[in-house]
């Protein structure tokens, strides 16, 4: 039970009292954001950012397509919350388990509060004969690949043995792969994609790009600017089934006319491409739900899908659903990348509500059973699920920061214990499990050598794509 003094205690935004001590789980966008909010709303803050990785940032390094420098810009306002002196940054230190790292009892016992904003690194399965055959690989997994994710350093796909890939799935994520896919090298060569992975695209095969999905195109989950741009692909042509797609948006203008940006996404589809005849291709399909990946007998290679053909049923909006029809047809491929969602992956230590794939909270502070737990929050994909871009992450990490300074105010009861010392008094555990801690300043060493590498090669940065790669370069 919680000592008295312990439920008593209460913090005041007087930068003269004891601070207030968080420690963040995750330095991604819904970490930095909630850090920002709360260290402006409530001076007398102390963060501790902990990341499992060396360097900060989360899916603005590793999942924001290398196309997309403008996106990557928020860097710039994560890296002035790492300047206040109130905040630290440790990485290469994996909460949730005591090899190379801590475990969040650890961690609770040195501060007042925790935020768990660890995102979701894992993706979501068909749940299909053959998804385990090499040449079906998850997108979240190409897409490390491509952005030097440590995890996918070594991660081989049938790139130079096919024509066709199959991507199942039709969010912005799935166009990514297919634009990355189908990209003049010379227009990746002057990105920040890995060198590794450009190199292997270069010797890429690939010409054709099918893009499925289960339902129509109103219920394609990819927005304009995204499609706009697969669209534009030089010497790609664009292919669908135009009589469908217009017969969709003709019987849904009284929706449309309600959903501007819906209105804009028809219309860039209903326009598609100049381009009818080039050597690639890329192609949205609708109405199909994968069924079987077909493979070579010792199961060693792919060489194709099945789908059963759906018709669409119920009202005419985002909520319409597919049904099968009992109609199968095959496609040829020789690589399948699956797009069909993140997930997030529970710790020991906190609840995690497996059906949704998420910690449940309200406004942020962690639920149990319906009850709030003292102390603990939430922010981001691992708040809301693995939805959502990076101004969505914002405005969620702020409400969470928001409720922490509700929470502050009204004197609600935070972790048990006194004399909390955040980061210096887990020092010697980590000490004791040999974890080299990289703080904000190692990680800047770690920067100034990826934009070196990147000038001498005529692009944004080279990405370390090696933990030991990059821990190096702070022995050097
Ligand atoms: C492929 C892809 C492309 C995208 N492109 C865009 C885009 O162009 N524009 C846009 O606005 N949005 C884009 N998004 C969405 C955007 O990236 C997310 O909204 C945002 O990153 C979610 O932030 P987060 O902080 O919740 O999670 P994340 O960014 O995933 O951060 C989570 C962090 O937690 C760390 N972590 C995980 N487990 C542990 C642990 N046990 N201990 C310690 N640390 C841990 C991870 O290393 C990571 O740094 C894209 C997403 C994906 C997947």
């Amino acid at each position: 039970m919680a000592s008295l003094k312990s439920l008593s205690r209460k913090f005041t935004s007087a930068a003269s009292a004891t601070p207030f001590r968080l420690a963040v789980v995750g330095s991604g966008p819904a970490g930095f954001y909630t850090s920002h909010r709360l260290l402006k709303e409530w001076p007398n803050t102390q963060v501790d950012m902990y990341d499992s990785l060396p360097v900060p940032h989360g899916l603005v390094r590793f999942g924001v397509a290398p196309d997309h420098p403008e996106v990557k810009n928020v860097m710039t306002t994560f890296d002035k919350v790492a300047e206040d002196s109130r905040f630290h940054f440790l990485g290469n230190v994996t909460i949730g388990k005591t090899e190379g790292g801590l475990t969040v009892e650890e961690l609770k016992s040195q501060y007042d509060a925790v935020l768990f904003s660890y995102g979701a690194s894992e993706d979501r399965k068909l749940g299909i004969p053959n998804e385990d055959v090499w040449g079906v690989e998850a997108a979240s997994a190409f897409v490390g690949w491509y952005n030097g994710l440590p995890a996918y350093r070594d991660l081989a796909l049938p790139l130079e043995d096919t024509d066709t890939a199959v991507v199942i799935g039709q969010g912005n994520v799935a166009l990514d792969v297919a634009r990355i896919l189908l990209s003049p090298i010379d227009v990746l060569r002057k990105t920040d994609i890995t060198e590794y992975a450009l190199e292997a695209l270069s010797k890429s095969r690939i010409k054709h790009v099918h893009v499925v999905g289960r339902r129509g195109p109103l219920q394609a989950a990819f927005t304009s600017k995204e499609l706009r741009e697969q669209m534009a692909l030089p010497n790609v042509a664009f292919k669908a089934d135009h009589e469908f797609i217009k017969n969709e948006i003709t019987e849904s203008q009284a929706i449309l006319s309600k959903n501007r940006p819906l209105k804009r996404l028809m219309g860039i589809l209903e326009k598609g491409s100049p381009i009818q005849n080039a050597e690639k291709s890329w192609s949205l399909e609708f109405l199909k739900s994968p069924k079987e990946i077909l493979t070579n007998q010792d199961r060693t290679a792919i060489h194709g899908i099945e789908y059963e053909l759906n018709r669409l049923e119920g009202p005419l909006d985002q909520a319409r659903k597919a049904v099968g029809t009992g109609i199968f047809k095959r496609q040829e491929c020789g690589m399948v990348l699956r797009s069909i969602g993140y997930k997030s992956v529970p710790i020991k230590g906190i609840p995690f509500d497996a059906r949704q794939g998420r910690v449940p909270n309200r406004f942020g502070k962690v639920l149990e059973s319906e009850t709030e737990v003292p102390g603990l929050y939430t922010a981001g994909w691992l708040k809301r699920g693995p939805t959502g871009v990076i101004v969505s992450t914002m405005q969620d990490a702020y409400e969470t920061a928001d409720t922490i300074v509700d929470d502050l105010k009204n004197g609600k009861q935070m972790l048990d214990g006194a004399n909390k010392e955040g980061a210096a008094g887990l020092e010697p555990l980590l000490k004791e499990r040999g974890v080299r801690v990289v703080s904000f300043d190692d990680w800047k060493k770690i920067e100034a050598a990826e934009f070196a590498a990147g000038a001498k090669l005529g692009k944004p940065r080279e990405k370390f794509s090696r933990v030991k790669d990059m821990l190096a370069v702070l022995d050097s």
